[in-house]
């Protein structure tokens, strides 16, 4: 009880400061305009509106990510398919290098032609479960990135070769052709796949799923949500690999690199 008091007591303590900054504001503004000439008023207005020009060009300028992504004439997946939910989890700690070694980017960016197959995907997701839709973990990665990952998972205790691909190659991720994503249900929470994103052991891996659930280290429904992922993927096109339940390739490694340049 105390404590809802005093957090509702903190919240009107903010409404004050704002509201008053804000009155207080208008007053100054007032009192200013109010001694001023009518064609002062005009410069004014003029600068009142550059900085709002400003501040909100400031808010929406994009990263140096995305537009390396835009000179590859990536796009933004949400552009063919609103209904695409994304959380990039390299532009956050929550990934296996925990670190965030994305920055501020908020969208998913693919080659056209992959981001079709996946607003394919996406629509066969609904038609099969109306208020299910795809949450994406990762898309297009430049090759800087991928180094990162190879330095990191180098040291790690896991299987070497098999859950990050070599940058000097490149992952189909570097060709803006391979995604990593999930099903979300229609409050946009991830459903139960078995293991988080980036799990990097044998529970993760989709060749013995029914040994698995036979182990008892997965249960029926996990391995159903997943079924549902990789059935809608690869009838739009997509394929999946065998260690990770999350990934999947619009395209082999040698006919990505046929088609794209790899996203320095
Ligand atoms: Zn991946």
């Amino acid at each position: 009880m105390h404590n809802s008091q005093s957090i509702r007591f903190s919240i009107s303590r903010i409404n004050c400061f704002g509201s008053c900054f804000l009155s207080m504001s208008i007053v100054l503004l007032q009192a200013c305009t109010s001694s001023v000439s009518s064609t002062s008023r005009v410069n004014i207005d003029t600068i009142a509106s550059a900085v709002v020009e400003e501040t909100t060009l400031e808010e929406e300028s994009i990263s140096e990510m995305e537009e390396t992504f835009l000179q590859h004439q990536l796009i933004d997946v949400q552009t063919l398919d609103s209904s695409i939910l994304v959380d990039l989890k390299y532009a956050s700690n929550d990934n296996f290098l925990d670190t965030n070694i994305y920055g501020n980017i908020k969208k998913a960016y693919l080659q056209k032609e992959v981001a079709k197959k996946l607003a394919k995907a996406s629509e066969i997701l609904q038609s099969t479960c109306d208020s299910c839709r795809l949450l994406i973990y990762d898309a297009a990665r430049p090759q800087s990135v991928q180094y990162k990952m190879w330095e990191k998972i180098k040291r790690m205790p896991v299987q070497q070769g098999v859950y990050v691909s070599n940058p000097a190659k490149g992952s189909v991720h570097n060709f803006g052709a391979a995604i990593d994503l999930t099903i979300a249900n229609h409050r946009g929470e991830p459903l139960d796949m078995g293991t988080p994103f980036d799990y990097f052991g044998k529970e993760a891996w989709i060749t013995s799923e029914d040994s698995l659930v036979r182990a008892g280290k997965l249960t029926r429904e996990q391995v159903s949500n997943r079924r549902l992922l990789r059935s809608v993927m690869q009838k739009a096109g997509f394929r999946a690999i065998p260690s990770e339940w999350w990934h999947f390739n619009a395209y082999s490694r040698p006919k990505a690199q046929e088609l794209f340049p790899i996203i320095k």
